[in-house]
């Protein structure tokens, strides 16, 4: 086969689902939503349920296909012996409404229970099926919005007092266990409790939840109770505010969601870059399939610390470069121009402003806004003029 040039223009996949924002893919790339549809991600990879085309010579060709005849030196020796494929998927992500509270598992424990869920015959598309793949997701938000996200446990304390204040009398016997066990197992057991209401209590439950939010219209996380609400009345996630910490990232921000971490993303624009996976499984805030035995087996009941929330990225001149602590995928942010010594397959998105690719060969390649370039990593080398801020997402 020919080589494949340096770069190559991507057509990626906008998928429409619902909670999807209608107006901030076009309001911050200027591309036109002419389907009026909501329009939740663009998908960026080679992922089977979404995958990217790109430009070769005139021709629109597969992602998936193009690496497949040369994965060797499109994504490199070591990301083709490690991986196989193009180990990452890369994402915008315009949510309008909120998506639902998840926790995605370890690798080893998906590996178990892909294999266990096989065994028992369950189909892959199956409404009760948890494991997709044996892969673990761990994943990247970088914000370019606003963008309300719910991201780990708060401390005991605090959700003690949260529970208190809005005195769920059925969760009281419960509220009290936590109370005398302020550790990992207790707050297991309380969040399993939660999750397990069933009928009438789970309904006397959120009456009372709904009831305290209808008359307390001040505080932030009534506020955003109320609001989750509409969306998704009844649901047992409309709790998760009192337990998660609730932040707003602010455009520049990014946060890094590892194992086991319950999180759900509340309203704003963002990239996202994940392992190429679909294990996911839910707590709330969903119309789908919560598994509270496997939810509760996959959460690391851990408080996490209010400093721990946001990565802070290594900053290195105009790069902002995020210590990712997995293989799977790295993610970088530049202002202005740059040098880049390829390590695998690479794309490249240009976020405000034209970016300009070139390459020893004499290839250069325009990206506007909103656009992004594939990058084999046989390309070795090139730079990149721009005057805004371009991502890059590689391994
Ligand atoms: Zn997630």
């Amino acid at each position: 086969m020919k080589q494949l040039p340096p770069f190559m223009l991507m057509t990626n996949i906008i998928q429409e689902y619902a909670w999807g924002s209608k107006s901030s893919i076009e309001a911050l790339f200027g591309m036109p939503n002419r389907s009026l549809k909501p329009q939740a991600e663009i998908w960026m990879g080679a992922h089977p349920n979404g995958c990217s085309s790109v430009i070769v010579e005139d021709l629109t060709l597969r992602l998936d296909n193009v690496i497949n005849q040369d994965k060797v030196n499109i994504l490199g020796e070591k990301a083709q012996r490690c991986f196989n494929q193009l180990p990452f998927l890369f994402k915008v992500l315009a949510a309008e409404k909120a998506l639902s509270i998840q926790v995605h598992p370890s690798k080893e424990a998906a590996e178990v229970g892909f294999a266990k869920e096989n065994k028992a015959g369950i189909d892959l598309k199956a409404p009760n099926r948890n494991y997709k793949d044996p892969n673990h997701k761990p994943e990247l938000i970088y914000a370019l919005t606003p963008f309300q996200a719910m991201n780990g446990f708060c401390h005991y304390s605090v959700i003690i007092k949260a529970f208190e204040k809005v005195s769920i009398q059925v969760l009281e016997s419960e509220l009290e266990v936590l109370k005398n066990n302020q550790t990992q197992s207790g707050l297991r057991h309380f969040f399993n409790a939660i999750l397990s209401l069933e009928g009438k209590r789970k309904e006397n439950a959120l009456n009372e939840l709904m009831l305290h939010v209808k008359t307390h219209t001040q505080g932030a996380t009534d506020v955003l109770i109320a609001e989750l609400a509409k969306q998704y009345p009844g649901d047992i996630g409309l709790f998760a505010p009192l337990m998660l910490h609730v932040i707003t990232l602010q455009p520049g921000e990014a946060m890094f969601l590892d194992d086991g971490t319950p999180h759900a993303y509340i309203k704003g624009t963002g990239l996202e870059i994940m392992a190429n996976s679909d294990n996911v499984l839910r707590a709330g805030l969903t119309a789908k399939y919560i598994d509270v035995i496997e939810i509760i087996a996959n959460t690391i009941c851990v408080p996490k610390p209010d400093d721990k929330i946001l990565i802070e990225a290594n900053v290195i001149g105009n790069a902002k470069h995020y210590p990712i602590p997995v293989d799977d995928f790295k993610f970088s942010i530049y202002e202005g121009n740059a040098y880049i010594k390829c390590q695998s397959a690479e794309i490249i998105f240009a976020i405000n402003e034209n970016v300009i690719l070139y390459h020893a060969s004499g290839e250069t390649l325009t990206l506007k806004q909103g656009q992004s370039a594939f990058i084999p990593f046989h390309a070795q080398q090139y730079s990149v003029k721009s005057t805004g801020t371009f991502a890059r997402a590689y391994n």
